[in-house]
């Protein structure tokens, strides 16, 4: 049997769809492919970008292209449309999972790889959304991941592509790298320059694009807060779990960890959080750097194996969706095979392992209207909707509100809004829209990179609305502290 790409351990069957979790169907929408790629160019946006007029040819080599038995498996009904962010942007065919699938099956029968077939590939987010809408059970985590790892071995991109690329990868992966910028970013956001930076837009002005995004995105940077090499259970000891700390969660959210330390603590765990472990190459495995990704998976694989742990807790969505793929990321390494796949059955996202354990802490009450956001990792790519909602429903007197459109991504979409920032911005500003019309007093998730991707759309918007992660808000309700606290951020 095929594995699935970026699937948890639940069965397929107790899945929602994409129906079930707000989408429409595909009534009034074209019932077949367009064979006509070019038509694109009318539609999608970017696609002025810079073109490097490179035609690959074949299209992809021998090494895990995407498989011909998976894009088989499309029966072309078009059930994923709607749930697709580019396909709702642009109304575009080859912005859609059909698209794709189809540019995958034109480049396996002899198609080159040129700019425009590349550009329909870097425009989809990897959200998932068209793996929980698709009916026929179409692995398409999978054939992006491989069509993405071909584009990154053979398709020369631009210069300015590469070099900002580059700095993002050789940055973002690193914690000590990113630690070093803390110290010079707090000075600018402290001194009130970056906000006036903002206001007068200058960023916009004096910077490229993708910087000028970069900057946007950046989180308010509070204290360092660091999480001990190993916090003992409160009570009895029920767990020994590992946690990861993440590169962006743990030098711009540390507190995030903090609190999750707290709380899997409270509920019967002994916390171990390695000072030794690196990146878990979420960011590379969803760009397609595929050496880098498996480098990034045996070292994370090697510092859990020495910690003795009997799960590894992940508090943020995107490395808890790559972390369950080493299986199939590490399937070529005869040392590293069997490992990687016992080892991500032992991932467990934050809210996953705490519903499984059931609450060992009295939570005290929280009376707040908190709006859930479904990161796309965690409820698309890993299957987990009721166990957050669980996690937060236990906490007495806190109103959980859902939000319009839940399926549709944020546009964050890992390094989705620093690369392509302007369909990224659409996506916010529609998520932005729906969220305010909760009419919620917090708004709750799961992923860094969410958090700030909605942040700042609502920042676009004038709109203020206090934010926090999801073990936040378990931690405030553990600790009893005053809701205040948290809505007063
Ligand atoms: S992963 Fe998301 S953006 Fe990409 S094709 Fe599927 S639904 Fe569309
Ligand atoms: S990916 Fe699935 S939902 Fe989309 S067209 Fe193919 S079979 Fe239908």
């Amino acid at each position: 049997m095929t594995e699935q790409t970026g699937r948890g351990p639940e069965p397929a069957h107790e899945r929602a769809s994409a129906t079930q979790v707000g989408a429409r169907g595909p009534e009034g929408l074209p019932d077949e492919v367009g064979t006509d790629p070019g038509q694109a160019d009318r539609a999608t946006a970017g696609a002025g970008r810079p073109e490097t007029g490179v035609a690959v040819l074949p299209a992809f080599d021998d090494h895990h292209p995407p498989e011909q038995e998976l894009i088989d498996d499309c029966v072309h009904c078009g059930f994923c449309l709607p749930t697709c962010p580019t396909y709702v942007l642009w109304g575009e065919e080859m912005d859609s999972p059909r698209g794709r699938i189809y540019l995958m099956e034109i480049g396996r029968q002899g198609e080159p790889m040129n700019d425009e077939m590349v550009r329909h590939f870097d425009q989809c987010l990897g959200c998932m959304a068209c793996v929980t809408a698709c009916p026929s059970g179409v692995q398409y985590g999978k054939l992006i991941e491989a069509t993405r790892q071909q584009v990154e071995r053979r398709y020369p991109r631009s210069r300015r592509d590469r070099a900002f690329r580059a700095l993002v990868f050789r940055l973002f992966p690193y914690p000590r790298r990113l630690r070093l910028l803390r110290g010079p970013l707090r000075l600018y956001q402290r001194s009130g320059l970056g906000g006036l930076v903002r206001r007068v837009g200058l960023t916009d002005r004096l910077l490229p694009r993708r910087l000028s995004a970069m900057e946007r995105l950046l989180p308010t940077l509070g204290r360092l807060e660091p999480v001990p090499e190993v916090t003992p259970a409160a009570g009895p000891r029920r767990r020994r779990v590992g946690m990861l700390t993440g590169c962006v969660q743990r030098v711009f959210f540390p507190e995030v960890n903090a609190a999750t330390a707290r709380v899997l603590a409270a509920d019967g765990c002994e916390v171990v959080a390695p000072a030794a472990q690196g990146c878990c190459g979420a960011l590379s495995l969803h760009a397609g750097r595929e050496a880098e990704a498996q480098a990034f998976a045996r070292a994370a694989i090697q510092t859990f194996e020495a910690a003795g742990v009997d799960q590894v807790v992940v508090n943020a969505a995107g490395c808890g969706s790559a972390m369950k793929e080493y299986g199939h990321l590490l399937r070529d390494d005869p040392e590293f095979a069997e490992r990687a796949a016992a080892f991500s059955d032992r991932v467990r996202d934050l809210s996953e392992l705490l519903v499984e354990l059931g609450p060992a802490a009295e939570r005290q009450p929280l009376p707040i209207k908190v709006a859930w956001h479904d990161a796309c990792h965690l409820g698309h790519a890993q299957g987990i909707r009721t166990q957050p909602r669980r996690a937060l429903g236990a906490i007495p007197d806190l109103e959980l509100r859902e939000i319009g459109e839940a399926e549709i991504c944020c546009g964050s979409a890992g390094i989705y809004n620093l690369v392509e920032p302007e369909p990224a911005a659409e996506l916010g500003d529609r998520k932005a829209a729906n969220v305010l019309a909760t009419g919620a007093d917090l708004l709750v998730t799961s992923n860094p990179g969410c958090l700030m991707q909605l942040r700042n759309a609502l920042e676009r918007r004038g709109e203020r609305l206090p934010m926090a992660h999801v073990a936040e808000v378990l931690d405030a309700a553990v600790r009893g502290t005053d809701p205040r606290a948290l809505l007063e951020r």
